[in-house]
């Protein structure tokens, strides 16, 4: 009988401590499966990682670096031939605009052209559109390139999408550019002015940049009010008394302006409907030699 109450005794005994390490068995894979998904987190690599670290009000973007590949033929890189010592830089940002370009849109609406522009396969777009009741609508980020000046040439740049902001108003071409719409212009362009200092010869319209094919902005558009405010340079006033040398090369002077000068009668074109409120005429008059060398000799 006493045999009988000791073997119970032990049973109970045994019980108990096989429950107490099975307990402490549980918690200790609880515990270590928690240590190794938070290890697990720590360690984790991204292909591509962004650490951001706050410095006063910037935020500072660090990059890993990012192994470059000597480029092929089959592997070309921005068509540059890169040395095979590479190497990276964190010193970098966006470029920012230097040019402003001015167009009307030839369209009936603003929401033909905001329509044209929301549409992949017409490849144009513009950093804005105003429409006749002065109403400013921003479709493509100051810091990218838009698609509004196509093939163009000024100066010596011949990629001005790359450099510029591109303006649509909204207006058909044949009529003249609403009060409402060239004061939010005028706002426009001085926010533009000022934010990224653009100089005040840099505000043109798309024909000065493509007289071959373009004639917007029309001879409707106040060049001279925004030359008064800054925006795009203006003939002073001419004496009648004037002479200017029959030595004086107008062809150069076009060119120092910035307009390509290849096809000479573009080139006067464009100058007399953006200068001179004329485009009916493809020759320069002596008073049209008077303006433009009144005019050229800012550039110089
Ligand atoms: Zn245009």
């Amino acid at each position: 009988m006493a045999s009988f109450y000791f073997t119970s005794l032990l049973l109970v005994i045994i019980s108990y401590f096989a429950f107490s390490i099975i307990n402490m068995v549980k918690k200790l894979l609880f515990f270590g499966l928690l240590l190794s998904l938070v290890l697990g987190c720590e360690r984790k690599q991204y292909p591509v990682s962004i650490q951001t670290k706050v410095i006063h009000d910037t935020v500072v973007i660090r990059l890993p670096p990012v192994p470059l590949v000597p480029p092929t033929t089959t592997n070309p890189i921005d068509s540059l031939l890169y040395d095979v010592h590479t190497a990276g830089s964190p010193n970098f940002n966006l470029r920012k605009p230097n040019f402003v370009i001015i167009h009307h849109t030839a369209q009936d609406s603003c929401a033909q052209t905001l329509y044209t522009f929301s549409l992949m396969r017409t490849q144009r777009s513009s950093h804005y559109v105003i429409g006749r009741d002065g109403k400013l609508y921003h479709l493509v980020n100051d810091y990218l390139r838009a698609w509004h000046a196509g093939v163009s040439k000024w100066g010596g740049i011949t990629d001005m999408n790359s450099c510029s902001i591109g303006i649509e108003l909204d207006n058909n071409g044949k009529e003249p550019f609403s009060g409402a719409q060239i004061n939010t212009l005028l706002l426009l362009l001085d926010t533009l002015k000022k934010t990224y200092n653009i100089p005040t010869a840099n505000f043109i319209g798309h024909a000065d940049i493509a007289p071959r094919r373009k004639d917007d902005p029309s001879v409707y558009f106040p060049w001279k009010l925004l030359s008064e405010k800054g925006f795009g340079l203006w003939q002073d006033s001419i004496p009648p008394s004037i002479n200017v040398d029959s030595s004086f090369n107008a062809m150069e002077a076009l060119r120092i302006i910035g307009y390509d000068t290849s096809d000479s009668t573009a080139a006067i074109i464009a100058f007399k409907r953006h200068f001179m409120k004329d485009e009916s005429s493809k020759t320069l008059n002596e008073w049209d030699r008077k303006t433009l060398f009144n005019l050229y000799k800012k550039y110089l």
